[in-house]
């Protein structure tokens, strides 16, 4: 299973995925959020406007974990390069977010307000990269697809979390004939692309987390709604039920063959 987290840059991505670091490090634990004041580690995250993670990371350590058949499954973790940072062309971007679609299993689209129009053009153009580059014959070539929206602003008409994450999704994504072509085009398009497509909304961490120079990601400077939800949504994507083994061309793949499939592609994009 290859979990990445891809989207614009200094939107918090790699604050997140230490989130999941410290769930796959805890062995189960029900407190796996850790003690209040521990400063939050694991990939690089931090305030300001520079760009710190450059291309695709892959965690070191690889997890074991179990899905509902009882298999035990590694898990590798994926951070990657903010997109449309202001040293990366379009089609860097393009390449890095395309290269990380084709190699996770679980691709998490890091957006902040709002699923917009621009977000889903963006999806498109990265995704149609990636599934040329395959050259597949599965109608669906990519695996789950979590839009995870970040400062969600208006949880009295839309609650944070999986359902009103699905409420969202349904409105944004739907098919209607009164829409232009090529917003329909763009529609269709996605739901091939991806097996499975949910969302989910995230409160503000609070202005400690957004705005304070030395935060350093202790607990205790978090909003208490933003761990609810950080809380479930890492719970969520590692439960058993949802844990995607990553499959390339209907075969499971094991971790050296990805490491073949990862050069393979990247040939792809040298040439
Ligand atoms: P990345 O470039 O997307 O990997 O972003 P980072 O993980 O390095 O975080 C960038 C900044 O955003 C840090 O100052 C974090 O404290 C802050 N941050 C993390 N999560 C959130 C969030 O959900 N909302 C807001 N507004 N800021 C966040
Ligand atoms: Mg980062």
């Amino acid at each position: 299973m290859v979990v990445s987290v891809a989207g614009a840059y200094r939107k918090g991505k790699s604050f997140l995925l230490n989130f999941f670091l410290r769930y796959l490090n805890s062995d189960g634990k029900e407190n796996w959020m850790g003690e209040p004041n521990d400063p939050l580690i694991g990939f690089q995250w931090r305030g300001g406007s520079e760009r710190l993670t450059s291309g695709i990371l892959i965690w070191s350590e690889p997890y074991i974990i179990r899905n509902n058949k009882g298999d035990e499954v590694c898990v590798l973790l994926m951070d990657t390069q903010g997109a449309f940072d202001s040293q990366s062309t379009v089609k860097d971007c393009a390449t890095v977010f395309a290269l990380s679609t084709m190699l996770s299993s679980v691709q998490v689209f890091n957006i902040t307000g709002n699923i917009q129009e621009d977000d889903l053009q963006h999806l498109e153009l990265f995704t149609e990269y990636g599934r040329l580059a395959l050259q597949t014959y599965e109608d669906k070539p990519f695996q789950t697809l979590h839009f995870l929206v970040r400062d969600w602003q208006y949880p009295y008409q839309h609650p944070y979390g999986a359902k009103g994450g699905s409420e969202i999704l349904a409105k944004r994504l739907m098919i209607n004939p009164k829409q232009h072509n090529e917003l329909q085009n763009l529609r269709r398009h996605l739901q091939e692309c991806f097996k499975v497509i949910t969302c989910y909304l995230m409160p503000h961490p609070g202005l400690k987390v957004a705005t304070e120079r030395d935060f350093i990601g202790k607990l205790s400077d978090i909003d208490d709604e933003f761990k609810v939800q950080v809380k479930s949504f890492t719970e969520s994507i590692f439960q058993s039920e949802h844990v995607v083994i990553k499959n390339i061309n209907g075969s499971d793949i094991t971790g050296k063959e990805l490491i073949e499939y990862f050069k393979a592609y990247l040939k792809v994009y040298q040439g």
